[in-house]
């Protein structure tokens, strides 16, 4: 599949995909309306215009750094699947700077309030079975196995479904994040960059738990449109059968902090987000966090 999607859908891929990679990041309502080529340039199409000629897109400035932090995933995976069913309504504690005590629980609420520790990296961290827009080993494909193995499921089912998925970005670096969002805020000011990208720490990406999906519908961007999708109904009414929220619904962004991302998936765990699905509330809502 992913030889069908020639140079322009990977330079496309490759630009849009940054909006989320910083975590939950924008996919803001202009990069639906124009094509890639013509519309003006997103916070992460300015911040790394080296790195769009290339299908690696966001992340060459970490390469090195972020295949050290890979080695060793496959076969260290115990503590880090401990706490997967611990999804009592109370939302893992934080330090006093909202760093998050819990971090390695599938239930964390990671936002803008809270935070996972700088060095955390997952122990536990697999590359899903799933198509890809690229085909080479890059460290954004992985996931923590268990989240891997359920989107593995879920893109399975979509397939069988007549669905079409294609996984874009999963586990971001502190590190990658932290040049990342830098370069925001060197291009348009904190404020505004605050609006599009996490500040390092913050990105859900970060936990190993979340995933990016588009498909060709939408030109494999990273887009608002790809909610009105087939596909994009399909995750909507089933990604929770398989552990997966909509992490970012439309209508809840002064809860979330981000704007309408119906390409944002989030692992939570089955019975999680099952209850969150069932209520249409967000990770704050059902934990009682909703910012102020
Ligand atoms: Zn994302």
């Amino acid at each position: 599949m992913t030889k069908r999607i020639l140079a322009p859908s990977i330079l496309v891929v490759a630009i849009v995909l940054s909006a989320c990679q910083w975590s939950g990041g924008d996919g803001s309502e202009k990069k639906e309306e124009t094509p890639s080529s013509e519309r003006e340039a997103t916070p992460e199409e300015k911040e790394q215009p080296k790195e769009e000629s290339s299908e690696e897109n966001d992340t060459n400035s970490n390469d090195s750094e972020e295949d050290s932090e890979k080695q060793g995933n496959d076969s260290i995976e115990q503590d880090d699947q401990s706490s997967m069913e611990d999804s009592a309504a109370q939302p893992s504690a934080t330090n006093e700077n909202g760093v998050l005590q819990e971090h390695k629980s599938v239930t964390a609420v990671i936002n803008k309030q809270r935070q996972l520790p700088k060095d955390y990296v997952p122990s536990d961290l697999v590359v899903p079975d799933v198509p890809f827009y690229f085909e080479e080993f890059h460290p954004k494909k992985q996931m923590r196995k268990e989240a891997a193995r359920h989107l593995e499921t879920l893109f399975s089912d979509a397939e069988q479904a007549g669905i079409e998925l294609v996984a874009a970005s999963g586990y971001r670096s502190f590190d990658r994040q932290q040049t990342i969002y830098k370069g925001n805020v060197e291009n348009m000011g904190e404020e505004e960059a605050n609006q599009v990208s996490a500040q390092p720490g913050h990105s859900e990406h970060q936990s190993g738990l979340a995933m990016d999906v588009t498909n060709g519908e939408v030109s494999f961007q990273l887009i608002q449109e790809f909610g009105k999708t087939e596909a994009g109904m399909w995750l909507v009414n089933h990604a929770h059968e398989y552990g997966f929220i909509i992490r970012y619904p439309e209508g809840k962004e002064s809860i979330t902090g981000y704007s309408y991302e119906p390409w944002h998936l989030r692992f939570v765990g089955e019975e999680l987000a099952t209850e969150i699905h069932n209520s249409t509330s967000t990770l704050e809502e059902y934990f009682g966090i909703v910012p102020e």
